[in-house]
């Protein structure tokens, strides 16, 4: 994924981090949110929430399993390996799993074996969602800020937060499955070459998709999960989407702010990026890229597991099932 222009200086900070409950706060506030927190739950136990059905901390946990296969650059043994381990997780959890398997010829002659995975859920119903993110990895870190450009990049963050985030809806379906049909695509290739020179080595994955979709109702819409674990969370409305699908943005940042995520799903534009929900786009899908681009370890040898965490996983895993919930 990569921007389509370049931007200024970082725009100023949107929400205090004072509001963000276990950042930044010395232990006497903390300690104080929390007997607040108790004095709630108690006053509100007749219409509190249900709990959450989305594991963040899981969801780590699927993120330290594919940067444990080190760098899933196409046509790598690494590579390979995740792919397997994916399709045996999703076999073991979906109604149906089905694989598009093909072989890439790149820009430089070689030929990459590419594969998408896609796990359907209550795969006859006519109202279907999809949910779709990169499973793999880039192969040089070559962002202008990356000290060492002959690096692959880890992709804790970018390609492991996407698939971690698919993976635990994938779980709570097994566990509580959905009126509406879920499909979870899981798309090869999106960061293999060059964005300015060698497109056609880039969104390979989504543009297969888009080229092979699958027979039966199209999806409402479909939401791109993209660099969605950084620590410090910020996700603003995408340019390409807001042009797209603005009637699926504005449903995703109400349902997040519906969640009291509204700090953290932040409902005005920012940044306008080439990613798979183009690909979707040219193919009639109303799609839209959730990704939070403010992340300075972004193509670097630094997106590592350390720049990641759970909280964040939850916040998009929990807007992620509201979707689903909501059209149930
Ligand atoms: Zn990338």
């Amino acid at each position: 994924m990569t921007r389509t222009a370049e931007r200024t200086e970082k725009a100023e900070r949107r929400t205090p981090k004072g509001t963000r409950l276990g950042y930044g706060m010395r232990l006497p506030e903390y300690l104080s949110v929390i007997s607040v927190l108790s004095a709630l739950s108690v006053s509100c136990k007749e219409n509190s929430r249900p709990p959450q059905e989305f594991d963040g901390p899981g969801a780590l946990g699927y993120i330290q399993t594919q940067v444990a296969f080190g760098p899933r650059i196409p046509g790598t043994e690494a590579h390979r390996r995740m792919g397997d381990w994916l399709d045996s997780l999703l076999r073991q959890r979906a109604d149906t799993v089905i694989v598009q398997s093909w072989n890439h010829l790149t820009a430089r002659g070689d030929t990459l074996p590419l594969r998408n995975f896609i796990a359907r859920f209550n795969p006859t119903a006519e109202k279907r969602l999809l949910l779709l993110a990169h499973w793999d990895s880039r192969p040089t870190a070559d962002s202008p800020r990356s000290r060492d450009s002959t690096q692959p990049v880890q992709g804790a963050n970018d390609g492991g937060s996407g698939v971690a985030v698919l993976l635990g809806v994938a779980d709570v379906l097994k566990r509580t499955p959905s009126g509406v049909g879920v499909d979870l695509l899981f798309v090869d290739g999106e960061d293999y070459g060059d964005f300015t020179k060698d497109t056609a080595d880039v969104l390979m994955g989504s543009r297969y998709y888009g080229a092979h979709q699958l027979p039966g109702p199209r999806p409402l819409y479909a939401v791109l999960f993209d660099l969605v674990a950084d620590k410090d969370l910020q996700i603003y409305q995408e340019g390409n989407s807001l042009v797209g699908a603005p009637e699926v943005v504005e449903l995703v940042w109400d349902a997040a702010k519906d969640l009291g995520y509204g700090g953290y799903f932040i409902a005005s534009p920012r940044h306008t990026l080439i990613d798979d929900h183009i690909q979707l786009q040219k193919a009639g899908i109303r799609a839209i890229d959730v990704v939070d681009f403010d992340y300075p370890a972004w193509h670097t040898p630094d997106d590592t597991i350390d720049k990641v965490s759970s909280a964040s996983l939850q916040i998009v895993g929990d807007v992620a099932m509201a979707l689903v919930r909501r059209e149930q």
